[in-house]
């Protein structure tokens, strides 16, 4: 059968945020999980964005999203609806998001319907309602697909926990945030958290602990490292989306899956993740090169390494 090549697609948000940090304040910023996931993800290997927007979303973002290989075929836009937004403040703990306000508008009667020609080889669910994740989980023939991870947050834990949790069941990696792993499982050691997430389902989970750096299990191995140091981070959303897309992109670039390579994806995520946080949206992304991710990934091997 004749089928395109996908190495990689994601179904996620794609957003218009309002977003206040200590740095400053800026409405009409575009954002979404799917957004982040896939500039970061780009750097390593195409990607396919599976999304919905209104008709308000402007061309001027359309156009960032073309900049990249980012596969807008699966991009739908609603009619007469509005496009996701989201309004989030950071007070002076910039690893704690306060949601001010969420409009799911579009994602409310969103169906995603994926072209069956579109074989993809990892798929990503990021961020989103797990009912939208399962749709297309469904739709995606595992024996095509090498590897399915996914993301979520604290509003969907609280809103949507049992379709999540059937959702947890059918994946290989769960990214998450250290919040938000305590939530799920009800258990503050994240290690054991991170164990109660692979007794039902995914047996890799990384945990993401923002300024503090990550936790990856695999099985029954653990690694750990620290995010990118950094003397101001001006805005942190997006960070996780970007550290997911890194790691994502990075795996579907190098087509194999285990520890060792799981090690390097964490660390080009982490990489990415420090680029995002520098400015506003994609401003800082959009910027950037392979090898400006290359080079600061050398200085992040030094800074970690030790001689003992
Ligand atoms: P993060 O990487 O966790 O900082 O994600 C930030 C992005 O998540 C923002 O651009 C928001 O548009 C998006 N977002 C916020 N709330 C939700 C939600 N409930 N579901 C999906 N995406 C969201």
């Amino acid at each position: 059968m004749k089928f395109s090549k996908c190495p990689l697609m994601v179904i996620g948000t794609v957003a218009i945020d309002s977003i206040e940090t200590p740095y400053g304040k800026q409405g009409e910023v575009f954002g979404g999980s799917a957004s982040y996931f896939s500039y970061a993800a780009s750097f390593f290997s195409p990607v396919e964005l599976v999304a919905v927007v209104g008709k308000d979303f402007p061309e001027d973002y359309r156009n960032i999203l073309s900049e990249r290989p980012i596969g807008l075929g699966h991009l739908s836009v609603h009619p007469k609806g509005e496009t996701f937004r989201w309004q989030g403040q950071y007070k002076s703990d910039l690893n704690v998001a306060h949601t001010i306000d969420t409009k799911l508008n579009v994602l409310l009667d969103f169906k995603p319907k994926i072209n069956p020609d579109v074989k993809p080889e990892i798929l990503f669910l990021a961020n989103i309602d797990p009912a939208l994740q399962t749709e297309v989980l469904n739709q995606v023939h595992r024996s095509h697909c090498e590897l399915v991870a996914c993301d979520t947050m604290n509003f969907w834990i609280t809103n949507k926990k049992k379709e999540l949790i059937d959702v947890l069941k059918r994946v290989d990696l769960l990214v998450i945030n250290d919040g938000e792993a305590r939530e799920l499982t009800g258990e503050y050691n994240l290690i054991k958290a991170a164990r109660a997430i692979q007794a039902n389902g995914p047996n890799a989970v990384v945990i993401k602990k923002g300024e503090h750096g990550v936790l990856l299990f695999f099985e029954n191995q653990m690694f750990v490292l620290p995010a990118y140091p950094l003397e101001e981070v001006f805005d942190p959303t997006g960070a996780g989306d970007s550290f997911a897309g890194g790691m994502m992109g990075y795996l579907a670039h190098i087509k194999q899956f285990n520890f060792d390579v799981l090690r390097r994806a964490v660390a080009y995520g982490t990489i990415v993740a420090s680029f995002t946080v520098e400015r506003f949206g994609l401003d800082r992304l959009r910027e950037i090169s392979k090898e400006d991710i290359e080079e600061r990934l050398k200085i992040f091997k030094s800074l970690t390494h030790v001689d003992a």
